[in-house]
């Protein structure tokens, strides 16, 4: 049976506001970027592809960080079979082509829009982390599709319009690793946070009075929710693992 590890590769910085629709864009938070491994001892199937980071000697900081992640969990780059990309922005994509010898699952409609995102899109979207990934083993899927026994993509529109997650059966039970359709439990348990204040007491959070809270970056609401009920179709509320979530670093599921 399967067991997921989310291994951090980076952290980035980012305002509430980008967290969380119309919360304070002044207070910054901190959140990982994760690659998920998922294996059972035998098949190595990755999700996502990690944030480039530089140095100021050009050194590639960004590939040291994804390569000593994965050596910590006794993987190397070219041992992984299979690769989920659950979107293109590019904190998901930027190492893609290391993983050479991986078939590659992204959903049609991902690499259609990120061809010709939409205009709060364009800087998100970097083409040279996937434009090379043709001359790799580059699978273009329509919606949901099983990859293996136990692992399942799920197609989850709104966030981008080709967003997927992906479900994993382990001994534990069923979990969904959600991209960024849940960036946090923010977005999953908005309720715990309604209530959020700086140092100072002032309130961080809008008041809306709703079941899940959409990030700041979006392409069509209406999806989004439609897409936060199928998650939760799919498995229980507490089974679902945010895309940023700082609590998640150093767990193991299954
Ligand atoms: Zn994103």
């Amino acid at each position: 049976m399967f067991k997921i590890k989310p291994l951090k590769q980076a952290e980035v910085k980012v305002p509430l506001g980008i967290v969380a629709m119309l919360a304070d864009m002044r207070y910054i938070v901190s959140g990982p970027v994760y690659v998920w491994l998922i294996s059972d001892g035998e098949k190595k199937i990755l999700v996502d592809a990690g944030i480039k980071e530089s140095e100021k000697n050009s050194k590639d900081l960004g590939e040291l960080k994804l390569r000593d992640a994965l050596s910590g969990a006794n993987v190397k780059p070219e041992e992984v079979e299979t690769l989920i990309l659950t979107h293109l922005h590019f904190d998901h994509v930027a190492y893609a082509t290391l993983f050479e010898n991986a078939r590659i699952f992204i959903q049609r409609e991902e690499w259609r829009s990120a061809m010709d995102p939409p205009p709060h899109y364009r800087g998100i979207y970097l083409p040279e982390f996937y434009l090379p990934l043709e001359d790799l083993d580059l699978c273009l899927v329509r919606g949901d599709r099983k990859i293996c026994e136990g692992i399942d993509l799920v197609s989850l529109p709104g966030h981008t319009k080709g967003s997927q997650g992906l479900l994993v059966k382990t001994n534990g039970g069923d979990y969904l690793i959600a991209g960024d359709q849940f960036y946090s439990y923010i977005n999953l348990f908005p309720k715990r946070v309604r209530e959020f204040r700086d140092p100072e007491g002032i309130k961080l959070m809008p008041d809306l009075n709703i079941p899940f809270h959409p990030p700041g970056f979006h392409v069509d609401l209406s999806d989004w929710f439609e897409s936060c009920f199928k998650a939760l179709s799919l498995v229980k509320k507490d089974r679902v693992l945010p895309g940023h979530e700082p609590s998640l670093e150093g767990r193991e599921f299954g």
